[in-house]
């Protein structure tokens, strides 16, 4: 027998966990998760260094982050499990005028989209959070007390263990090798792609245990109304009818394509593009190590990138390698170490000190787009396939959002938490790329 599901999500990690949830909380239930390896968390979700912050230069991905550190400061008594949320904020250290002047306006940018509490800091406040700064050349800096860390895997099972509650199916240990459509000569559609409620879920397409039960049904709105932009006629290339897996075929009018850096390849499946690239990044966390306080924001050195945060009795090491080329690269390179120990020590005198074994340090990929930012939505030419892609670093902090926004879009074809015409696929075509500058 032929399986069937409303939607079915491809990829269990945090945000194919959080899409999960969200359709579920708004009564789709009847939703299948395809995740190839026999765990969850084997993608970027399990390789994440678990940062949040709202301190960033776009409207679009402070909007996502107040949503996301709100809903992760509640996420305990609203999803019923821990979210291991640390509000110990980001700490940004500039050492020249421009950085400083570049801090100042994306916290205008910041506090006119309703974040407080971020503050600009001096050299002493900053030598007050980590006295064993080198603070020569730093002039001063930007700090937001709500930023901080949560636990990625804490956090992604809990979205999927709600989700499975309320009825959602994952399917572990089960890659998906293909992604059928049928022509659509003509369809119903709305700014060129598809209206969800007419076209992506309708009852031809719908298998026989399709059961919308919450308060946005698409049979409700079908029934009762009027979609939220006008429906115009034009052609809409192919839909969606199915994906086939290792067990067999899967019924489908809808696929949600959420595999994190193998994101392109899954769009490729079902003849779609998407600009999303795989890019190494790699972490090594300490030893014990006692020189620094035991609690105190994440540091970021703006001269060269270089961060670090406590994990426990250790530290944990970043920095982003400008040399780092694109490609499927999950070997930690031992050569990392002297590189990230040299910015390290610059900063952080003390940190010589710091023992550091390279076979606990990891690497992972960063999933990442040409302007830095998510594409999130319907794609332009295949009919009920959604993206929420190419996070660019930010897939964790950014999770519980593109979760809402893209049951939102799923089921209502619209959503009021952003404009999402900013980050639709559409914005390469038509030339309307983002730029985010403040990438970690
Ligand atoms: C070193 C490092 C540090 C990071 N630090 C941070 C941070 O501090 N803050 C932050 O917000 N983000 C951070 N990120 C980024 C963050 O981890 C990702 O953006 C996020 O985990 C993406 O989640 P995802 O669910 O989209 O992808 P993933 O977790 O990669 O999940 C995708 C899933 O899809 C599955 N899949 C792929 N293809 C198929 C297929 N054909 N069939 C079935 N299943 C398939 C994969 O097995 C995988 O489980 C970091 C990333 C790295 C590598």
């Amino acid at each position: 027998m032929t399986e069937t599901a409303d939607v079915v999500i491809i990829g269990s990690g945090i945000v194919g966990s959080s899409v999960a949830y969200h359709l579920a909380e708004q009564g789709c239930t009847n939703v299948l998760v395809i995740e190839r390896e026999a765990h969850q968390g084997k993608g970027s979700t399990g390789k994440s260094m678990g940062g949040v912050r709202a301190q960033f230069a776009t409207d679009v991905n402070i909007q996502m982050s107040r949503y996301s550190i709100d809903f992760f400061s509640n996420f305990d008594e609203i999803v019923g499990h821990p979210a291991d949320y640390r509000a110990h904020g980001y700490l940004f250290c500039a050492t020249d005028d421009r950085q400083l002047d570049y801090l100042k306006s994306n916290r205008a940018r910041q506090l006119a989209l309703g974040v407080k509490n971020v503050e600009l800091v001096s050299r002493d406040d900053i030598l007050k959070f980590v006295p064993q700064l080198r603070a020569d050349d730093i002039v001063g800096g930007a700090f937001c007390p709500t930023d901080g860390f949560v636990d990625p895997h804490s956090v992604m099972m809990g979205f999927m263990l709600k989700a499975r509650e309320r009825g959602v199916r994952l399917w572990l240990d089960t890659p998906v090798t293909g992604i059928e459509t049928e022509p659509l000569s003509t369809g119903t559609a709305n700014n060129g792609t598809v209206n969800p409620g007419t076209a992506g879920v309708s009852p031809a397409n719908r298998g026989p245990e399709a059961s919308f039960t919450g308060p946005n049904t698409v049979s409700k709105r079908r029934a009762g109304g009027t979609p939220a932009v006008p429906v115009i006629a034009v052609p809409v290339g192919r839909r969606i009818t199915a994906v086939m897996t290792a067990r067999g075929r899967v019924s489908t009018p809808i696929v949600v394509n959420a595999a994190g850096p193998w994101a392109a390849q899954v769009a490729r499946l079902a003849g779609a593009e998407l600009p999303v690239e795989p890019l190494r990044r790699q972490l090594v966390p300490t030893e014990s190590f006692n020189q620094l306080p035991q609690r105190f924001p994440m540091v970021i050195d703006m001269s060269t990138g270089f961060h670090f945060r406590r994990e426990g009795k250790g530290i944990l090491l970043a920095w982003n390698d400008p040399e780092e080329t694109v490609g499927f690269k999950t070997e930690f390179d031992p050569k990392f170490v002297e590189k990230i120990l040299t910015r390290a020590a610059n900063r952080v005198p003390c940190l010589v000190d710091a023992e550091v074994n390279p076979r606990r340090a990891w690497a992972g990929l960063y999933e990442m787009t040409p302007d830095h930012h998510a594409i999130i939505g319907p794609a332009a030419n295949v009919a009920g396939l959604y993206f929420v892609n190419g996070f660019s670093g930010h897939g964790v902090m950014h999770s519980p959002a593109s979760g809402r926004i893209t049951a939102d879009l799923i089921l209502n074809g619209h959503s009021d938490l952003i404009d999402t015409r900013t980050l639709s696929i559409e914005r390469f075509s038509e030339g309307r790329l983002l730029e985010e500058t403040a990438v970690l």
